[in-house]
């Protein structure tokens, strides 16, 4: 295995480690919201921690980030845990911000105490005004010089109810001439009379995000918080929260930032995603065509794959666009060393091969993997009428054309070699049945002269009286523009493709016909495919999880 560099985190590490830092100490957490389901923006942070914790054998917690209980479900945060699980890592513990509520409430108490926190009566359009600007400075809220005894008063007032939502907030005191706007005075709670998905009405204040999440950090003792760079600039704010309990015989945790993984022809803002749910456009937050990992993974992607795009891809400090066309790089690359290859035909003509015995059938013995050990083989039927792709035939077509014309031999995959004699058109000139003859010797495997008889092209098929219907759902983007919600004057939504799944009745070998919910094949020569969820006794339904062509160039 090449050896590979360090990315610039590792390097922080490595420079921790060097600087003192114990090896045993190191600890790290995959922070999400349980606001929606995860998608590969998250694979890369999940990858990139859970990397970590392999890498220097240190704990990873899988922390749920649930401070907003108007928008967070248990639902996803089952999911959430059966994605992370998928992807193949193993958290150390499952933990919940909303753990820590009673902890986080003594310490703003304690902050009051100190006079570095105090309860602001303003609306949120006040308190905006006084903010200031960059290169303006704030105003002092007139609540700011408020008594410790006031304030403690109003604020047990507020956790007990006595207040309506957004007529009190408990702030932070520091600054509102700091060149950080995140420092003038942020708020630290608010008021939501909402039911928590885990804590129910105990609590009808609720702490925000950056007084949650660097306390939570420290009160897990993790040693690299890793999040994406719009938190930057919240850094200073972290570490104030943390100085302010922070205890100097333990671990001081330390944010740092790298960019957030944005992918083209999708977008991965939950809230987007959510939209396309809610309003119908996809099916679900596992339709095949989202870039969630639960879409994904019914699209027919392994973890694996997931993987490997999430290391090669790497983690950068600057915001840039991966290339899906890296994605489907990588799923092709994984399929094509371990899914087993069989015959199916998505869009049928009919052949009859007039010289085989209207009565007789034959079971070929077929590998699953030609250019592969391990793979083993199955029977595949073989009788006097067959189905192969309509693209496959022309009457006439020129020197280049290596499938079936008239007066010409083709091989069948696996079987025999046959020459197209004539053909039957329907009214419209469509052709709608070829009559070709089979050469009796020329059977694949024999060893006979006449199996090693060169022809130029292969073609796939299957037997007509034994092939399974099967219904194949083909995938394209779901939206045609490279940067959907990257238009300032347009709307996300109007660039989603109108032709992105695309139904088709096709027929496939019968021994797909036992094919389990996830099973991944070539279909050859057409791609990869997947079986998905909605397959019934009676109805075998397949993703295409890609085409076999590749557009990723190296
Ligand atoms: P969204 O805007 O999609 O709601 P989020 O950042 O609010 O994303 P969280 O559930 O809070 O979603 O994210 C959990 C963790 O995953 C955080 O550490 C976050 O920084 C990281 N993360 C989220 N989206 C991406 C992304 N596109 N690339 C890399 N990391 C991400
Ligand atoms: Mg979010
Ligand atoms: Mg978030």
């Amino acid at each position: 295995e090449e050896k590979k560099s360090l990315n610039f985190i590792e390097q922080i590490i490595e420079d921790d480690l060097a600087n003192g830092l114990s090896n045993d100490k190191l600890r790290f957490r995959f922070p999400p919201e349980p606001n929606g389901y995860l998608h590969i923006g998250h694979a890369a942070s999940i990858c990139l921690n859970f990397g970590l914790g392999l890498k220097y054998n240190a704990p990873v917690n899988l922390r749920f980030d649930d401070t907003n209980p108007a928008k967070e479900e248990q639902e996803y945060v089952d999911a959430i845990q059966q994605d992370v699980q998928w992807l193949g890592f193993q958290w150390d513990k499952v933990l919940y911000s909303s753990d820590y509520f009673q902890q986080l409430f003594d310490w703003a108490v304690e902050l009051i105490k100190e006079g570095k926190a105090y309860v602001d009566d303003q609306t949120s359009e006040e308190m905006a005004k006084q903010k200031g600007t960059p290169t303006e400075v704030g105003t002092n809220s007139p609540f700011r010089d408020r008594s410790v005894e006031e304030n403690l008063d109003l604020f047990m007032r507020m956790k007990n109810g006595e207040f309506d939502e957004g007529t009190h907030v408990l702030r932070a005191k520091i600054d509102m001439e700091h060149v950080n706007m995140h420092m003038r005075d942020p708020i630290m709670y608010r008021v939501l009379k909402k039911h928590h998905h885990r804590t129910g009405n105990d609590w009808c204040i609720y702490p925000m995000y950056d007084w949650t999440h660097g306390e939570s950090d420290y009160l897990e003792q993790i040693s690299h918080s890793i999040c994406t760079l719009e938190f930057k600039s919240h850094r200073d704010l972290y570490d104030w929260y943390v100085d302010q309990v922070y205890d100097t015989s333990l671990l001081r945790p330390k944010q740092r930032e790298f960019a957030r993984r944005n992918l083209s022809y999708t977008v991965m803002s939950k809230r987007k995603l959510l939209q396309l749910v809610e309003e119908g456009v996809v099916n679900g937050w596992d339709d095949p065509r989202m870039p969630t990992i639960s879409g994904l993974r019914r699209r027919g992607y392994t973890p694996s794959a997931i993987r490997t795009f999430s290391d090669t891809a790497g983690i950068s400090k600057r915001d840039n666009v991966t290339d899906v066309a890296l994605l489907e790089h990588c799923i092709k690359d994984d399929l094509n060393k371990t899914a087993p290859r069989v015959m199916a035909v998505l869009d049928p003509v009919k052949v009859v091969i007039t010289n085989y015995p209207e009565d007789k059938e034959e079971f070929l013995d077929a590998n699953y993997n030609d250019y592969a050990e391990g793979f083993g083989s199955r029977p595949v039927p073989f009788s006097r009428e067959i189905y192969i792709e309509k693209e496959d035939f022309r009457e006439q077509a020129n020197k280049k054309f290596f499938r079936l014309k008239l007066d010409k031999e083709v091989r069948l995959k696996n079987a025999y070699i046959i020459k197209a004699n004539s053909c039957v058109k329907d009214e419209n000139g469509e052709v709608t049945e070829i009559h070709c003859t089979y050469d009796e010797d020329s059977l694949s495997g024999s060893g006979s002269e006449a199996s090693k008889r060169k022809v130029k092209g292969t073609l796939h098929w299957v037997s007509v009286k034994h092939a399974e219907k099967a219904e194949v759902r083909v995938y394209d983007r779901l939206f045609t523009d490279e940067a959907p919600d990257g238009h300032k004057d347009k709307d996300f939504k109007e660039f989603i493709n109108p032709d992105s799944l695309n139904v088709i009745n096709a027929f496939v070998e019968p021994s797909l016909k036992d094919a389990k919910e996830l099973d991944r094949f070539q279909f050859q020569r057409l791609g990869y495919f997947c079986v998905d969820k909605d397959t019934t006794e009676s109805n075998l339904v397949f993703n295409r999880t890609v085409p076999l062509r590749d557009s990723w160039a190296k």
